[in-house]
């Protein structure tokens, strides 16, 4: 007989796909800290330029574009980070850089949500930041565009507009450590996937987000991310 389940097993999170009926099925989160020098100085912190840094979320985390939701719970500060998510369709591990973009299925907008003052507690306390990180709907993304559409991460814009005003407002070429190193440097320490995602980091300009809030970030070439969190009552 085959072995059983003691109950359903969790359906595996999955985004839509511009120009294919397929879903997108995720595996792991990634996310990279510190990846634009003025969010990091806007935090009090200095680019560390010997190595990128990550942290990681749970594919449940994982929130569709469109989507109102609860204002998170436990926090008297959630934050908004808009950010480009990198989705890979092919896995490997000490990947040369040359090589990494290979793996890459396609890119979409995310917001990667933060509380804020979990995070700064976690900090001040040298503990791991998964309170501050890794929550429900904590993993905001739109449909992924496949890479040959977008074309060459250059330059392009990456924008939020909070309540309809325009609060994080950059360029993708401001990246310290751009998708390709990224991508290798990561996969020394992991074995990567298809369907993993990596969230690369935000601009500067994060802040509240509070009960009633609409959120709207964009990237040139890319699907918007549009998140409401549900008013108050
Ligand atoms: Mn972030």
């Amino acid at each position: 007989m085959p072995a059983s389940y003691l109950f359903d097993p969790p359906a595996v999170p999955v985004i839509p796909v511009t120009g294919d009926a397929r879903l997108f099925p995720v595996r792991r989160i990634f996310c990279v800290g510190r990846n634009y020098a003025a969010h990091a100085a806007e935090m009090g912190n200095e680019v560390d330029r010997e190595a990128p840094f990550y942290f990681t979320k749970s594919a449940h985390a994982i929130c569709l574009s469109g989507a109102a939701i609860p204002y998170p719970s436990g926090t008297q500060d959630c934050h908004h980070e808009m950010e480009l998510v990198v989705a890979l369709g092919q896995g490997g591990a000490r990947v040369d850089e040359a090589q990494a973009l290979g793996l890459v299925f396609g890119y979409a907008c995310g917001i990667d949500l933060t509380r804020r003052d979990l995070q700064a507690a976690a900090k001040d306390k040298r503990r791991p930041w998964d309170l501050g990180k890794d929550f429900d709907n904590a993993a905001v993304i739109a449909p992924i565009t496949p890479a040959a559409a977008l074309g060459k991460i250059g330059d392009q814009r990456i924008w939020l507009d909070r309540d309809g005003e325009r609060v994080q407002d950059a360029r993708l070429s401001e990246m310290v450590w751009n998708v390709a190193e990224i991508i290798a440097h990561l996969s020394r320490y992991y074995r990567l996937a298809a369907g993993d995602l990596i969230y690369t980091g935000t601009p500067a300009g994060v802040g509240p987000v509070a009960p009633g809030s609409a959120l709207e970030g964009g990237i040139d070439g890319l699907k918007p991310v549009r998140l409401r969190i549900e008013p108050e009552g």
